[in-house]
């Protein structure tokens, strides 16, 4: 094991040595190189690790923490948030694990995972727990009521894809028979209009 990029020094810690039990230990940084994935889709990756030393009988082991680092250096690579992030997000929102889970609908044994660096949240779920760092956006899904329907008329923006709109004009052809707005609008969006 060679010791490189030592950042920083401690002495004394809770640890004790594997080999001989001394508490008298010396903690560095170290980074190191590690293999994500197998196969083809294989990445080297580096993290910085704790790396121990005994004073006593210089034995050198790693300290628990490089599971975390690891884990951290694996959450960059994939572009998703840390459990550390993760925890520092729910934690801006005062909100406890089970309050985020609820207002979320992420499973709290999941949220758990993910704080804890056992699992990695996927993409879709991480866009999510992003979006809880906005203060706003915790106000509107403690406001959302699941058992009303969105009002769609209240929307606006870019017009919806075309499958939705031809989709919802025909709906509305029927129902509103020929409603001049849709048809104009169904003309602007190039869509065929349902009569
Ligand atoms: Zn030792």
């Amino acid at each position: 094991m060679t010791i490189n990029n030592i950042r920083n020094e401690e002495f004394g810690s809770e640890e004790s040595c594997v080999n001989c039990g001394s508490s008298q230990l010396k903690r560095e940084l170290q980074r190191q190189a590690f293999q994500y994935g197998t196969g083809d889709t294989a990445v080297k990756l580096t993290a910085e690790m704790p790396v121990y030393t005994c004073l006593s009988c210089g034995y050198q082991f790693a300290g628990p923490e490089a599971e975390d680092a690891r884990h951290e250096a694996v959450c960059r690579y994939l572009g998703v948030l840390t459990p550390q992030e993760i925890v520092a997000i729910r934690e801006h929102g005062a909100l406890t694990r089970s309050q985020f889970a609820d207002l979320t609908r992420i499973g709290i044994a999941s949220l758990k995972r993910w704080e804890t660096g056992l699992l990695f949240q996927n993409a879709a779920n991480d866009e999510l727990v992003y979006l809880m760092v906005f203060p706003d956006n915790v106000a509107r899904l403690r406001e959302r009521d699941h058992h009303h329907q969105i009002n769609l008329q209240s929307l606006s923006g870019a017009p919806p894809s075309q499958r939705t709109s031809r989709r919802r004009l025909r709906f509305r052809g029927r129902c509103l028979g020929g409603n001049e707005t849709v048809v104009q609008q169904a003309m602007q969006w190039q869509l065929r209009v349902y009569a």
